[in-house]
């Protein structure tokens, strides 16, 4: 009997429509090759939420989210709803989608396709392939926060004013739970785990690097080191074809995952996946946004979308060989020449041929 999978997908807003039907005709090709069958649920949430309902996330979107085994969202936004209220934007969407799921771990492969190096801004990038694991739902972003007013004075007499303060918090538990899928991950590719932290200032950057000390005994074949922060956004740099997997908390996460996404080059290359507690349904999207300035002109990159669509068979349901195949049938395409505009480097790979959404999704299909 064949396996089956009930995919919920939002496309969202401005190019998310194009990328999400190209990600689910790759998936569906993709999974009938191998006696798998998915069944997918349209919902809305962001811009094309807030025109249906005049909410960013209707409770409808996050019952039916729930109840489905895997989520593959689009992107949300664009200006026709940058004048909503603040509460109401479309951005709210995805906020909601993480906490309402209890996504608490973002993981975030990258990787420099073979025949992409000049899409890479690092002159001899090498061989870069690795997962940036960011703790999604603990820390500043959601610690204790507020603003109060002091009468005293600075050193050299200036009135202090207002006080504004946010607070890194993260509980014992917070941090194992994120440990343990990176430790996991790691077991499962190169088994090297870097701990970023800033444990020379931080108090609770100590707790984490206690805690992943701990935990690195379980995980004897891991080869286990930490880096500061500061310094690893220079290694970064330096030396990006080294790392394999790099856990940290949510505000280092985020400033770090978006620099590693540049040394791609593309942002429409790349996949990611918010997963949380074991059987709860994992979230699953490219990292750009809606792109307004190219939506509905068949010009979009969907290659990060179908790679999303390759981690939610690999990380959700554990179906290696669905997303080997599809990774491969991307590599495949791109050997080919194809290439949409975003990657398409004038005087450096004029030998390519630009291609649009449509047809980048059936030549990875044809290719599977
Ligand atoms: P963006 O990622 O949408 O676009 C940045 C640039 O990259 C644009 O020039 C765009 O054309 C290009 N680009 C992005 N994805 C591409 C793809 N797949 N193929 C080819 N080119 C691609 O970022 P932005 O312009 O800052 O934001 C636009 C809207 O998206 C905003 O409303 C923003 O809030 C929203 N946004 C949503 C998400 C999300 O849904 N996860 C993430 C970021 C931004």
């Amino acid at each position: 009997m064949s396996k089956k999978y009930n995919i919920a997908v939002i496309p969202g807003d401005g190019i998310g429509p194009e990328i999400t039907t190209a990600a689910i005709e790759v998936l569906e090709a993709a999974t009938s090759k191998r006696d798998i069958e998915i069944f997918t649920k349209e919902l809305k949430a962001g811009g094309a939420a807030i025109d249906a309902y005049g909410i960013p996330l209707p409770q409808e979107t996050i019952f039916a989210a729930k109840d489905s085994d895997a989520v593959l969202l689009g992107a949300v936004g664009g200006p026709k709803w940058d004048n909503v209220e603040p509460e109401n934007r479309p951005e709210k969407a995805l906020l909601g989608l993480r906490s309402g799921l209890g996504l608490y771990a973002n993981l975030r492969p990258v990787v420099v396709f073979d025949g992409l190096e000049a899409a890479s801004p690092l002159k001899d990038p090498g061989k870069i392939d690795f997962v940036i694991v960011r703790e999604l739902t603990g820390g500043i972003y959601f610690g204790k926060n507020g603003m109060y007013q002091s009468g005293d004075r600075l050193s050299d007499g200036t009135v202090k004013g207002k006080i504004a303060f946010d607070t890194e918090s993260y509980s014992e538990g917070e941090i194992n739970r994120i440990l343990k899928i990176a430790f996991d991950l790691a077991m499962k590719r190169r088994k090297k785990l870097t701990l970023v932290d800033k444990a020379n200032v931080l108090i609770s950057s100590r707790m984490w690097r206690t805690l992943a000390s701990q935990m690195s005994f379980d995980y004897p074949e891991v080869e286990f080191d930490t880096l500061y922060v500061d310094n690893c956004a220079m290694q970064l740099i330096s030396r990006p074809a080294s790392f394999d997997v790099i856990v940290t908390s949510n505000l280092f996460g985020d400033i770090l995952s978006d620099e590693a996404g540049q040394i791609v080059g593309s942002i429409g290359m790349l996949p990611s996946a918010s997963v949380g507690t074991p059987g709860t349904p994992g979230l699953f999207e490219p990292i750009h946004g809606s792109a307004p300035d190219i939506a509905g002109q068949n010009k979009a990159n969907p290659m990060g979308s179908i790679l999303s669509a390759a981690m939610m068979m690999r990380t959700m349901f554990g179906e290696e060989e669905v997303a080997a195949d599809i990774e491969n049938a991307v590599r495949k395409t791109l050997a080919s020449g194809l290439r949409t505009s975003d990657i398409k480097f004038v005087g450096v790979d004029d030998n390519t041929t630009l291609a649009g959404t449509k047809e980048i999704a059936k030549a990875v299909i044809e290719n599977l």
